[in-house]
């Protein structure tokens, strides 16, 4: 069996997503495959590297072109210096894929080169869920990985009709949700992953686009309660973090919060049968 492709994220400060939400979705997607191992790279999102991509920050495509690859040399090279004064091996990374809450002047939201890849999310907004938006980092991350496993990538996965296939190019963020929601391979994408790595391997890819792996919260050892307990409910959050109304739907639908309100409701039942037998005896 042939060694995995490797691919390196380099996440920028990610803002309210929890990240640590977001790193154990991602890192679950090694226990389900063989062809691909993801791995987060320990840059600190506050290194002078990474901050200009933190959350609202609005970059010039041209800036971030004629920095990206200075960017992937000067990654590498912290990493070889952090990994040596712990003593460890030097470390050998994997085609890099950047993640940032910034916005690019051009507001592309994705970019494709031969030394690595880029994932802008600035311009999300919750009008675009649901998907909620760590489904749409997750789907994105996931293409990046079937990306690594085809040749000449963007012939052999890339159309511009839109099919709800993870190959749809869409121009624009907002554009995305059908091939977050579906999460499939259409007949022609398909083909091209299966002349790569065969038909089991592609099922295999298509079962994790379409995320049922991810399991739902009333299942206690679920991705989907896990990723809860990091912060994220992914059945009720939209945006970047839960906002007061997710919080109070969340609240509800828990069983101590279910079985308190049906406590309240039967002795406030009893209040206002024991109000109603006075009134009629006091009559
Ligand atoms: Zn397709």
């Amino acid at each position: 069996m042939s060694e995995p492709r490797r691919i390196s994220l380099c996440c920028a400060d990610l803002g309210n997503l929890p990240r640590a939400a977001v790193e154990y979705l991602v890192l679950n997607l090694n226990t389900r495959q063989r062809q691909v191992e993801f791995e987060f790279l320990p840059v600190s999102a506050t290194s002078p590297l990474l901050s200009p991509l933190g959350p609202g920050a609005l970059i010039s495509l041209d800036q971030f072109h004629r920095r990206a690859t200075e960017l992937v040399a000067r990654v590498a090279q912290d990493m070889e210096h952090q990994s040596a004064a712990y003593r460890l091996p030097k470390p050998s990374l994997g085609r890099m894929v950047f993640v940032s809450l910034a916005t690019l002047d051009g507001h592309y939201y994705y970019i494709y080169e031969p030394e690595y890849s880029a994932i802008f999310l600035g311009d999300w907004n919750t009008k675009m869920a649901p998907p909620s938006i760590l489904e749409s980092l997750l789907t994105l991350i996931i293409r990046e990985g079937i990306y690594a496993l085809v040749p000449n990538t963007t012939a052999g996965l890339t159309h511009y009709a839109t099919r709800g296939c993870v190959g749809d190019f869409n121009a624009s963020l907002r554009d995305t949700r059908y091939k977050v929601l579906q999460g499939f391979l259409c007949s022609e994408c398909r083909g091209s992953v299966e002349a790569a790595v065969g038909s089991e391997a592609c099922a295999a890819w298509t079962a994790l686009l379409g995320k049922s792996w991810i399991g739902t919260v009333a299942d206690s050892t679920s991705p989907a309660t896990i990723v809860k307990k990091l912060g994220y409910n992914l059945f009720l959050t939209e945006g970047f973090a839960p906002t007061y109304r997710e919080r109070f739907l969340q609240l509800l639908q828990e069983d101590g919060t279910k079985e308190f309100l049906k406590l309240v409701s039967a002795v406030l039942a009893a209040v206002l049968a024991a109000a109603i037998l006075l009134w009629l005896k006091l009559k």
